[in-house]
């Protein structure tokens, strides 16, 4: 389950440099991502079966989100400004 209490659905897979496999998980509603080392008990054809994605940490994620989230704040701003002018 994902922090807003959506539930969290497998979109995709890649491999790290180190050759482990990595499971994306995406949150349904605020398409929050969420990344999972396979672990001994998981399926690996179901792995396998999930679409290749690039390969990513949640740092880039951090960051991208960060760059959402000052982008959607100056365009805010720029709206308030609009109306007080
Ligand atoms: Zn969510």
């Amino acid at each position: 389950m994902s922090a807003c209490g959506a539930s969290m659905e497998p979109t995709g897979r890649f491999q790290r440099p180190n050759g482990e496999y990595v499971i994306v998980h995406r949150c349904l509603d605020c398409d929050f991502e969420r990344f999972n080392r396979i672990a001994a008990d998981d399926d690996f054809d179901l792995v396998l079966a999930l679409p290749e994605v690039p390969p990513r940490t949640s740092r880039d994620i951090k960051a991208q989100r960060l760059e959402a989230c000052l982008a959607d704040e100056q365009e805010q701003w720029e709206l308030g400004s609009e109306e007080a002018g």
